[in-house]
């Protein structure tokens, strides 16, 4: 009962219901990056009942993390972000497994962390890190869930190639290193928001066929835009680019 007690405000969602929650219970994520993005989605998965919960940032936490990195307290300055991550969510919730990995995303490493998880989060600052996890996306069939940010705007989309483009698609040329110098300004609340949409994206891929169908519908083939400086957002309708690699592999 305590179980159930935990979830019930999610387990009365028409449709979701316990089915829903034993299928989240079953499910794996990989989340990379544990900042600002990956701090709203490192606790509101965790906090939905995720099965296991595979968390990867090489950082260790710093005072101007603090501003927006909500899973980080100021005592916690000097500590893998990871470890202090994963004792904030087993206090969160002691329901969900969660395993480390103090290291950066890496060609060498990449397939090996992401295989045995059903969903891949992206939510670094760089462009490689987010090619990388595409790929592995690709290559094993996986969806990936993508969100970044730049100052005022945010972007989150739901790459699966089975059911739409990827995110090489959408940037087929790699991006430069645009920003060389000192990192650009953010506001906390932004990451803030766009992690949560995350979190939510992966949490409605996760619990897809418990729902309605009708219902749910993953941000597959769509980019949603918010510009923070108006509160406007967009979803832009995204297509498979012909010729991309993961066209051949689907
Ligand atoms: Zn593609």
């Amino acid at each position: 009962m305590t179980a159930s007690e935990r979830y019930s405000r999610q387990i009365s969602l028409p449709g979701f219901g316990t089915s829903g929650q034993e299928k989240l219970r079953n499910s794996s994520v990989l989340l990379v990056g544990v900042g600002g993005l990956g701090s709203p989605l490192a606790l509101y998965l965790a906090a939905a009942g995720i099965g296991r919960l595979g968390i990867m940032d090489d950082d260790r936490v710093s005072l101007s993390n603090l501003q927006r990195q909500v899973l980080f307290d100021s005592a916690d300055q000097g500590m893998p972000k990871v470890e202090v991550a994963k004792r904030r969510l087993n206090a969160l919730n002691p329901e969900v497994e969660v395993i480390t990995y103090f290291e950066r995303l890496r060609l060498e490493n990449a397939e090996a962390r992401a295989a045995g998880y059903d969903l891949l989060i992206g939510a670094t600052d760089n462009f490689e890190s987010r090619v990388l996890l595409n790929d592995i996306a690709v290559r094993s069939g996986k969806p990936f869930v993508h969100g970044s940010i730049s100052e005022f705007e945010g972007q989150v989309s739901v790459f699966y190639a089975a059911e739409g483009p990827c995110y090489r698609c959408l940037y087929p040329e790699p991006k430069a290193a645009i920003n060389q110098g000192a990192p650009l300004g953010v506001l906390g609340a932004l990451p803030g928001i766009v992690g949560s949409v995350q979190a939510l994206e992966a949490v409605k891929w996760l619990v897809r066929g418990s729902f309605r169908d009708s219902i749910l519908e993953p941000l597959i083939g769509k980019l949603w835009l918010i510009d923070g400086t108006t509160m406007d957002t967009r979803t832009l309708i995204l297509r498979p680019r012909a010729g991309c690699r993961c066209r051949s592999q689907v």
